[in-house]
């Protein structure tokens, strides 16, 4: 069975790819470099939920599979929970918006997100990260889940995992030691993070979706 997973962003597609092969085996995952011409469409709702849907249903439009699509972002309680779904462009779009210049994006938003938090004593740089993912079908169900990892932003970059604004989040489970989501291996990110949390808890109905799809086209041989 196929599914189409909606999203440009490399990392984050090895992170979903990851977590879903743990719970839904023997499914082959297209990304958006396997469908010639794909245009991902603007993201413009207010909310994770109607960004991850808008996603997933341009994905099932432009390629009739079964698709899922994150939407994450970081909140952070001294700035009112933003950036949020402002995220990704937080210190403005990119002049070279291409996967290449992924990192040089982040490392602005980083930089930029620094500054702002200056002033913000230790006791108040608490943030979170938050992930809607939606699943998809052709035949037009569709399922949002969301899941959030909490923690705390810190006043330097530590680590080279993971993407964005994980050299700056210390997730609380890590609290002690004070690693970042930067520091963690994989599987150790995908145990506590919001991607995981989300996904886990959607890829059970993945499962059963795809074993009933591939029935029906079973019996209908
Ligand atoms: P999206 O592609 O609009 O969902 O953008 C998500 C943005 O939120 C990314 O570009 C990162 O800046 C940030 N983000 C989301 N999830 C994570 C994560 O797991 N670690 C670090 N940054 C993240």
């Amino acid at each position: 069975m196929r599914v189409f997973l909606a999203s440009g962003n490399a990392a984050k597609v090895r992170e979903m790819q990851r977590i879903l092969a743990e719970h839904v085996p023997d499914v082959e995952v297209l990304g958006i470099g396997d469908v010639d011409g794909y245009v991902e469409p603007v993201e413009d709702e207010p909310t994770f939920a109607g960004n991850a849907l808008l996603k997933a249903r341009a994905g099932v439009a432009a390629t009739g599979l079964p698709s899922i699509a994150d939407d994450s972002g970081l909140c952070v309680d001294a700035l009112n929970q933003m950036p949020g779904v402002l995220s990704a462009r937080w210190s403005g779009r990119s002049r070279d918006a291409e996967d290449g210049d992924r990192r040089g994006q982040d490392q602005r938003n980083n930089r930029l997100l620094l500054d702002q938090l200056h002033d913000v004593p230790d006791e108040r740089r608490g943030a979170h990260f938050a992930c809607a993912v939606a699943w998809v079908l052709p035949d037009g169900r569709e399922r949002v889940v969301e899941g959030r990892m909490d923690g705390r932003i810190i006043r330097e970059q530590r680590g080279s995992g993971g993407f964005g604004y994980d050299v700056l989040f210390v997730p609380v489970e890590h609290d002690a030691e004070g690693r970042t989501s930067a520091e963690l291996d994989p599987a150790e990110k995908d145990r506590v993070s919001h991607r995981g949390r989300a996904l886990r808890e959607l890829a059970p109905q993945v499962a059963a979706d795809l074993s009933r799809a591939s029935q029906e086209t079973s019996s209908a041989d």
